[in-house]
């Protein structure tokens, strides 16, 4: 059996703070941690390359995240507050001026984001995720590849562009009532778009048949809808990189409730909210964004009492 070193820190307590993805050559993916006994408000920026070795317990005690500004920079909370819903605390809340509008249809009252949503040209997206499941979505022109990585979408479309934030949400939301086309994913759609056992020709011939639909009855909005077509393909990316470890089955490890939960292997690939891991052989994933303002504790063996205080 191999023991992992924990490459992503070397201190004795992180609090995870994010994950964010950039575009490159393969989908990279970052993780934004502080040292939460020393400097809880200096945000570290590790790259979670595949073939890094991880070893951390995350711990059942959650502090606030801060919140992004309006450029996407995370903006430490003044307090470090300890949450138990969510990771934001009401003050963060109150200052997360985007996150208004994350469910808004494009006609809210969000004072503080109205400027940023008439202002921003906008993309509306379909992502594929499984031979039988695309969400439709927005995203800023600039953040369209990190929005596709950040949820792990293994194929997708742009639709159309529009020059502000409120109507690509008027778009959104008419794809979704008058096609039946989902805005969100639940776990299953989450876990099942994880693995191998895809064809890219799966993604692209769903879409093919909805966007074509889409454009031939949407007069209403076709001024928006872009002609080209402008595809991104993570899936074989992510394909070669699971390949390579011959991930074809992978499980998945959860927390069980108020338990601590082991995260211990060298890392096959993050993906959307998960880091999938290869420990000596046992391939899984571990939904790490669903942890984000956990603290973690350096190295895989059970924390003793944790005087944080
Ligand atoms: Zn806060
Ligand atoms: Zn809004």
């Amino acid at each position: 059996m191999t023991d992992f070193k924990n490459d992503l820190f070397d201190f004795e307590i992180a609090h995870l703070k994010w994950l964010s993805y950039e575009w490159s050559t393969k989908p990279t993916a970052f993780i934004l941690l502080s040292d939460f006994k020393n400097a809880p408000k200096e945000v570290i920026k590790t790259e979670l390359a595949p073939g890094i070795n991880v070893s951390f317990m995350i711990l059942n005690d959650k502090y606030c995240i801060g919140y992004p500004d309006t450029d996407d920079n995370l903006i430490p909370c003044e307090t470090t507050t300890r949450v138990t819903l969510g990771n934001q605390c009401r003050e963060c809340i109150d200052k997360d001026i985007l996150s208004k509008c994350t469910y808004c249809t494009g006609d809210c009252v969000n004072s503080g984001a109205l400027e940023y949503c008439k202002t921003t040209p906008h993309l509306v997206y379909l992502a594929a995720f499984t031979k039988d499941f695309i969400k439709v979505g927005t995203t800023s022109e600039k953040r369209a590849e990190t929005r596709l990585l950040e949820q792990g979408a293994n194929y997708a479309r742009i639709i159309a562009r529009t020059p502000s934030q409120g109507l690509a949400k008027q778009i959104e939301e008419y794809i979704k009532t008058t096609f039946s086309v989902l805005d969100k994913r639940n776990k299953r759609i989450k876990e099942e778009s994880l693995g191998l056992g895809f064809q890219t020709s799966d993604f692209t011939s769903m879409l093919d048949e909805k966007i074509t639909e889409i454009k031939k009855k949407s007069s209403k909005f076709s001024e928006f809808f872009i002609k080209d077509i402008q595809e991104f393909d993570f899936y074989s990316r992510y394909a070669t990189l699971l390949m390579a470890d011959g991930a074809t089955r992978i499980s998945f490890q959860r927390a069980e409730k108020s338990k601590e939960l082991k995260v211990e292997g060298r890392l096959v690939c993050p993906k959307g909210d998960f880091l999938v891991l290869n420990n000596n052989g046992i391939i899984s994933a571990v939904n790490l964004s669903s942890k984000v303002g956990n603290l973690l504790s350096n190295g895989a063996t059970k924390s003793k009492q944790l005087n944080l205080l």
